[in-house]
């Protein structure tokens, strides 16, 4: 670190915007973004703050979202192969037009690549890409290459809205109850397990679970189509922080329930062994790429019908509250548990 007296007044900037953007994290300088890049289009059906973009052309929705991977923050070499890492860049996309309940479509991808990368490479990362393209039906349409000092793979998704309409963020009514998909956690304790014992000496399906994510396509098509939901995130960067922004965009408060929380077989064989507290990872983890949604009681039914037919667990974890009641978690015995963190935020 350079001592404050031989800074250049440039150099003594940049410190400080750092430590600002440390303050603010991801999700306060989207939100700064946001308020300056405010417009009025009559086209423009969701900007910033959603899982996508939401542009109208036409009758049709299309749907607009982006993600980008970059290699010591997101994954690292020694542990992903470029098959898995094809395959994953582009599932993390398609999970935010499962979350809108879409039909996903077209993508571009663009690659930042160091000089000594060899072809193997790009026949694993392309094979990986393919076979997770042909699985949900999408095409790759375009991209750009760039020389970088790490491997950055950016991708941008287009889809379609199915006619019942997009599922937004924003849409929670206080009495609704919070359902989630699947279970919680296996991808962070997995990714946790690859930190500690290396690719080749923990329970392999947990580490499956970070490296080969798949997105709940179907079943955000399936709610949107039984229009089941008044409002839906993926859980990308921990449970606890995406209800965050469910709530906030809805402007709604909420209560989960401890016990609700799905956790897998496996997740409960292991997490003792890697952590003291068995829900932090299921909570703040991330990384799960499962559907969180709000539904009246009335559809209750409905629900349990779909995760049957679909076979694919779906929980009521919580309930919907008056916006002035917060955000809480209850233990069983009636008291409430303070998180240590409530997910992943860049920068902080
Ligand atoms: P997700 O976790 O679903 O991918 P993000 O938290 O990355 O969503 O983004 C939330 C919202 O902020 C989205 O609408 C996204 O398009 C927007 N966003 C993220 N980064 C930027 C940026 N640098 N400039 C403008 N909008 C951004
Ligand atoms: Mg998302």
């Amino acid at each position: 670190m350079l001592s404050k007296r031989f800074m250049t007044i440039k150099q003594s900037r940049a410190m400080r915007s750092n430590r600002d953007l440390r303050k603010m994290g991801e999700f306060g300088l989207i939100n700064q973004i946001r308020k300056w890049m405010t417009s009025s289009d009559p086209s423009l059906i969701q900007g910033i703050g959603d899982d996508v973009a939401v542009v109208k052309i036409g009758r049709k929705s299309l749907l607009i979202t982006t993600d980008i991977l970059i290699e010591g923050v997101h994954f690292h070499r020694k542990w992903i192969d470029p098959y898995r890492l094809g395959r994953k860049s582009l599932m993390v996309n398609l999970s935010d037009i499962a979350a809108m309940g879409g039909i996903p479509k077209y993508f571009l991808i663009s690659l930042g690549l160091p000089k000594d990368l060899p072809l193997s490479f790009f026949t694993s990362l392309y094979k990986g890409l393919r076979i997770g393209a042909n699985r949900f039906g999408v095409r790759l349409i375009g991209g750009d290459t760039s020389l970088s000092n790490k491997i950055i793979i950016n991708i941008c998704l287009l889809g379609e809205a199915r006619k019942q309409g997009p599922i937004f963020r924003k849409g929670a009514r206080v009495g609704d109850g919070l359902y989630v998909s699947g279970t919680l956690g296996d991808s962070a304790l997995g990714l946790k397990v690859l930190k500690e014992k290396g690719l080749t000496r923990g329970p392999k399906t947990l580490i499956e679970r970070h490296l080969s994510p798949l997105p709940r396509i179907t079943l955000g098509q399936r709610i949107a189509e039984h229009r089941l939901a008044t409002s839906m995130i993926d859980i990308s960067d921990g449970l606890l922080i995406d209800t965050t922004h469910l709530l906030e965009e809805s402007e709604v408060g909420a209560r989960i329930w401890l016990d609700r929380i799905p956790l897998s077989n496996l997740y409960r064989k292991w997490i003792h062994i890697f952590s003291k507290d068995p829900y932090r990872l299921a909570l703040s983890g991330g990384e799960d790429y499962e559907l969180l949604f709000t539904s009246p009681p009335k559809m209750r039914k409905a629900i349990s019908t779909l995760a049957s037919e679909s076979k694919i667990p779906i929980t009521c974890i919580g309930e919907i509250l008056p916006k002035k009641e917060g955000f809480s978690i209850i233990i069983k015995d009636g008291r409430k548990y303070v998180p240590s963190h409530l997910g992943f935020n860049h920068f902080k």
